[in-house]
């Protein structure tokens, strides 16, 4: 059975309208505190896109 923080969650609600940064920093959050799912593949590979494609 996966593990549950129940108090994480109640305590870390992902926004209504999430915006894709909170989204990322909800799922980053969420798997340092809890395991009952991981990060969406697709939500990390638009991450790492979006991370290569800032240049300072
Ligand atoms: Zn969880």
């Amino acid at each position: 059975m996966n593990n549950i923080n129940k108090e994480w969650h109640l305590r870390n609600k992902m926004p209504k309208n999430p915006t894709f940064e909170e989204r990322v920093n909800w799922h980053t959050a969420h798997e340092l505190n809890c395991n009952c799912r991981t990060i969406p593949k697709h939500l990390l590979n638009k991450k790492n896109k979006k991370d290569s494609k800032i240049k300072n």
